[in-house]
């Protein structure tokens, strides 16, 4: 019998984090009554998660291990999770404890109501600085712009996914994963729960300016084709603008003659031309380079080992699942 309830959790170096995080959440799932289980996806950590996590898993079974044969990336950990997650009901969640656990019951209480969705959105951003703030804002401004798909501004990947929009977002096939952005696609009836968001239990993230510009990136060339149709227009106008300039040209120089000197303008006009066709280029790349990632058709992850998947939840037994192609079949 699958569990009622499952737990997504990708974990890179969260050694300082395992055990609280299993005590509080398994605190909060225990005094709700259901059958549960934890899928624990360990996303190429350097330090002992692996090992914490399998003597978690050889104490209580609920708790399963799916450890990548390197570091794939935040997103990637957590498609294997989900890939993996048996539950009826199915929530992704930070290791770190920056999503609440105590806020379960209020989304599996809206899933009751009958939403397939419920998304947990952060009233507040605690401990961090308003650059960020301003970043995260100004980015979700651009993206609501750019696509016609209302992706919830301050919403994480914690929320509770319904088995039917689980199969469905499983159907999405794209190595490209943000996350938020697919599971806004999948649509179905959607509810939104409030929480405050709370400093980092322990460890240091590993986030950065840099990469969250390209997660930034990745989400708007995969959700809106505005970048590369920008172009043409631009491109219309620039010319519009040349035909006037040089029927203006044409005719001075046929009433007034040659006049030589422009070597200003001349060079104002390469630069700025080749500057704009430079962007030009770069754009088509951002979507070229993804394309290729796509056709390239490879596994979106490995699976080095794991632990209690696909075997039942009573036997708790230990299968390696060796160096192969990890992603299901799609349905
Ligand atoms: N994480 C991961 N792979 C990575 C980076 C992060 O699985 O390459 C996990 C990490 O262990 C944590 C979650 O993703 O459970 C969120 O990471 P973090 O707290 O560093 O991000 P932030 O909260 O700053 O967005
Ligand atoms: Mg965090």
């Amino acid at each position: 019998m699958p569990p009622c309830l499952s737990i997504v959790v990708p974990m890179h170096n969260e050694s300082q984090n395992v055990q609280a995080f299993y005590d509080r959440v398994a605190g909060v799932l225990d005094g709700l009554g259901e059958t549960w289980e934890i899928v624990c996806v360990n996303d190429g950590s350097r330090d002992d998660t692996l090992a914490q996590l399998t003597e978690l898993h050889g104490r209580d079974p609920r708790v399963k291990v799916i450890d990548l044969s390197r570091n794939f990336g935040k997103e990637i950990a957590l498609t294997a999770g989900l890939d993996h997650a048996t539950g009826d009901a199915v929530i992704p969640i930070d290791a770190d404890l920056q999503d609440p656990p105590e806020l379960i019951p209020e989304l599996l209480a809206k899933w009751r109501e009958g939403y397939e969705v419920v998304n947990a959105t952060r009233r507040s951003r605690q401990g961090e600085t308003w650059v960020k703030k301003a970043t995260a804002n100004a980015f979700y401004r651009a993206l609501e712009k750019m696509t016609s798909i209302r992706i919830p501004r301050n919403t994480g990947d914690f929320r509770l996914i319904s088995r039917p929009a689980m199969d469905a977002l499983r159907r999405l096939p794209e190595r490209n994963r943000f996350m938020k952005g697919l599971f806004a696609w999948v649509g179905f009836r959607q509810a939104t729960v409030y929480f405050d968001r709370h400093p980092r239990h322990a460890g240091v993230t590993t986030w950065n300016y840099w990469r969250l510009w390209n997660l930034a990136l990745d989400g708007i060339t995969s959700f809106s084709s505005l970048p590369l149709r920008i172009w043409s227009y631009l491109g219309a106008g620039i010319a519009l603008c040349a035909f006037f300039y040089a029927s203006f040209l044409i005719l001075r120089t046929l009433f007034f003659g040659i006049d030589l000197p422009g070597y200003a303008s001349i060079m104002v006009t390469i630069l700025f031309i080749g500057g704009i066709q430079l962007i030009g280029l770069g754009v088509l790349g951002e979507y070229l380079g993804r394309i290729f990632e796509e056709v390239k058709q490879r596994p979106m992850y490995l699976i080095r080992e794991s632990h209690g998947i696909g075997a039942s939840v009573t036997d708790g037994g230990t299968d390696v699942a060796g160096l192969d192609a990890a992603r299901a079949p799609v349905r």
